[in-house]
């Protein structure tokens, strides 16, 4: 899903299998299935021992041990599968692809795929589109590999904060050096897709266009090499370790023409002075004319025909014409061609020679020109893997471009990442909710988090408050600082993360059949089951799907857990309706309730979109309902109910009586779950029917029940 292939091969060897596989893909992927092409292959092709051969010859290797790749025996499999596959069916050599390299998962901040999508990092969740996203905020590089480099870190930030660290320092060197940022980024943008433009002469479909492109951008490589020759952080690396292939650049400077056409056919490919024989054909075609010229003059003098002339056409070439009332003076040696209405025409020997000398170089010379052509394209083609390192190079210098100019247009600052528990965001900010409102109207807010005193903070305020732009920029700004970029932000302090798990909204995935429900809970098991101490949890509602008392003991049991969670608890935020979860900070010490501020003004609410510390009891529904116009009796009529309810909240001693003992069966009805199993003596008072008792039984039944009441 991360990878949001257009292609996935599957093993099968039989119609049974392709259906079975069809909807086990479908069923794992969700909407992706559906829109995925699913191509079957021989199991064969996936067997770990021939994947491995194919691997090996292809590559020139006698293990894949090199690649880092050698004891994974699946992703080998899946390999051999696919180069098996694509040789199969494109049809040309496969030699640009020169290596294969694991993803080290250990190595990234892993974000699932609920979380890609919850926290709209490469698309918006409602119709998908890029607009809207982290990466359209983000994305100021100037190069199609700069952007592709950007999406891969934001699909794959990283865990390892001495490299994060590398990385901030690169984009910080370029906020303070403007003037330098400036310059690479208009060095870069004359920089074409080197990638596209590799893949397009490896394959030998790359034209006269393709190879300007390719001079054009590699005129840049010394100039972008001069500029960070001084520069800090890795793009002095990038800058030592360039390749400015100069001897291509030299090899297309001196060789193709700037005003190439697009087909190769037509010959205007080659530059003069690159190929002798060329340039001759080319001097032959062009002296053509003025040879033309004066073997009329010469015809003229010769016969004294004044009007003669030399044309030319498709089906006789080139020929000597005259006109009726001059033809008794045409030489004995001109052979008749054609009788026009008054004229006629004829070739003679002298003529014939210089026909076939200029028409045979004209053919030559497309032919040459086409030959040379390819050999220049594969002449380039060798040299692939160097065009490739390049490509990667300027990926990097765009990217950190990139990431300098968006801090210093968004007025982002440089996050501290280190080893610790603690994630400490001052005045953070929405990146893309903040962009879309006009400057300055965007309320930033604090938010701390660690493992001693406030790990789980609980978040309550009515709907449109901001609770769930907290909970997500929360997860954007250690998201981007551990991708290396800048934050939007006052200041922040980001102990590395491990893993980001959010639970947001309530959205029905009808493709996958499930209910709203169903997949809340999937996601929140998810949670449960995979948060380490080191990962980062966004609860927007939980329990919402099913009804309040359901929901309402899930949220509280699932918070709960996450707070005693291997002992250390989980960091986390969670945004819920149910202010009775404010109470578990009674209980627990490293739960914070904190609150959004909401301001009544004249019958309405005004939100101030401020975290504060402290619960709210207060929802504000029955409010909302009065301003929508629902009878004041029947707002009246809750808001004594609303009372009622919470007035039976808390014990005597004051705790929540939300969270009473642990039930001790091991299937508690649902009712059970909020109070202890009744006393027998009240057990007994709810069953009698006291009209059924004459007085004597009844006294006897009292001091049976008294004597109950005792032994208990
Ligand atoms: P909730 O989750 O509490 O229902 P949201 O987080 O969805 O509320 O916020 C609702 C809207 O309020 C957002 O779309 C945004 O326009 C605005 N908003 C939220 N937080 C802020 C903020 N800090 N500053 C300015 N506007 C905000």
């Amino acid at each position: 899903n991360r990878l949001q292939p257009a292609e996935l091969l599957i093993a099968e060897d039989n119609a049974e299998d392709t259906t079975k596989a069809r909807e086990k893909m479908q069923a794992l992927l969700g909407p992706l299935g559906t829109e995925l092409c699913l191509t079957g292959r021989s199991a064969r092709h996936f067997n770990v021992a021939e994947a491995r051969l194919l691997l090996c010859e292809h590559f020139k290797t006698t293990s894949l041990a090199g690649f880092g790749c050698d004891h994974l025996t699946a992703g080998i499999g899946a390999a051999g599968a696919l180069l098996q596959y694509i040789s199969e069916t494109q049809k040309t050599s496969l030699a640009h692809i020169e290596k294969i390299t694991p993803i080290d998962l250990a190595g990234i901040l892993m974000v699932d795929d609920s979380s890609r999508r919850n926290l709209e990092l490469v698309q918006t969740i409602i119709g998908g589109g890029r607009a809207g996203s982290l990466l359209a905020t983000l994305d100021y590089t100037t190069t199609p590999m700069g952007a592709r480099l950007l999406k891969r870190s934001i699909l794959f930030p990283l865990r390892n904060v001495e490299q994060i660290e590398k990385r901030l320092e690169t984009v910080a060197w370029l906020v303070n050096d403007q003037p330098l940022c400036r310059q690479l980024t208009e060095l870069l943008s004359s920089v074409y897709d080197l990638e596209r433009l590799n893949s397009r002469i490896v394959l030998q479909s790359a034209n006269a266009r393709d190879l300007t492109a390719l001079r054009v951008s590699l005129a840049q490589l010394p100039h972008l090499q001069d500029a960070l020759q001084n520069a800090g952080g890795l793009l002095a690396d990038i800058a030592a370790n360039l390749d400015d292939l100069a001897d291509l650049h030299d090899l297309l400077e001196r060789s193709i023409r700037d005003d190439a056409p697009v087909g190769l056919r037509e010959g205007k490919l080659i530059r003069s002075g690159y190929n002798d024989e060329l340039d001759e054909l080319v001097s032959i075609l062009q002296d053509g004319r003025s040879l033309i010229a004066s073997l009329e003059a010469k015809e003229r003098q010769k016969s004294g025909i004044a009007n003669l002339k030399i044309g030319f056409n498709r089906v006789f070439g080139y020929y000597l014409e005259v006109s009726k009332a001059q033809l008794d003076k045409v030489p004995d040696t001109y052979i008749r061609k054609q009788t026009l209405a008054n004229a006629e025409r004829y070739i003679t020997e002298e003529l014939k020679a210089f026909e076939s000398k200029v028409l045979g170089a004209e053919e030559k010379r497309l032919a040459l020109e086409y030959q040379l052509f390819s050999e220049i394209r594969q002449q380039i083609a060798e040299q692939s893997s160097r065009i490739l390192n390049t490509a990667a190079h300027i990926a990097r210098i765009d990217f950190f471009s990139c990431l300098a100019r968006t801090a210093l247009l968004h007025n982002y600052t440089r996050p501290e990442v280190n080893d610790g528990d603690a994630i400490i965001i001052s005045e953070g900010r929405h990146p893309v909710i903040e962009k879309s409102l006009p400057a300055g109207r965007f309320v930033p807010n604090d938010v701390v988090l660690n493992q001693t005193d406030q790990e789980v903070m609980i978040i309550t305020g009515p709907n449109m408050a901001g609770k769930s732009t907290i909970l997500r920029q929360t997860a954007l700004i250690v998201l981007m600082a551990q991708m290396g970029s800048f934050v939007p932000a006052g200041s922040a302090v980001i102990g590395a993360v491990d893993r980001i798990f959010t639970r947001v909204g309530a959205m029905d995935d009808l493709r996958k059949a499930q209910s709203t429900f169903m997949v809340e809970m999937n996601e929140t098991a998810n949670i449960l089951n995979n948060a380490t101490e080191r990962s980062l949890v966004i609860l927007d509602e939980i329990g919402r799907g099913t009804s309040t008392y359901d929901g309402l003991s899930i949220a509280w049991a699932v918070a709960e857990d996450l707070v005693t969670k291997n002992g250390k608890g989980v960091k986390t935020l969670f945004a819920t309706h149910y202010h009775e979860l404010t109470d578990l900070s009674r209980l627990f010490e490293r739960v914070k309730n904190f609150n959004i501020a909401v301001r009544e003004w004249n019958d309405s609410i005004i939100f101030l979109h401020k975290l504060l510390p402290g619960g709210t009891s207060r929802s504000y529904g029955i409010q909302v309902a009065a301003l929508a116009g629902v009878p004041q009796r029947v707002i009246k009529r809750a808001g004594a109910i609303l009372k009622n309810i919470e007035s039976g909240e808390f014990t005597r001693q004051g705790s929540p009586r939300i969270a009473g003992p642990q039930p001790v069966s091991a299937a508690p009805s649902q009712l059970e779950l909020f109070a202890s199993p009744p006393h027998p003596v009240v057990q007994k008072l709810t069953e009698l029917q006291p009209d059924l008792l004459s007085p004597l039984e009844a006294l006897q039944l009292l001091f049976q029940l008294k004597e109950q009441a005792n032994d208990q």
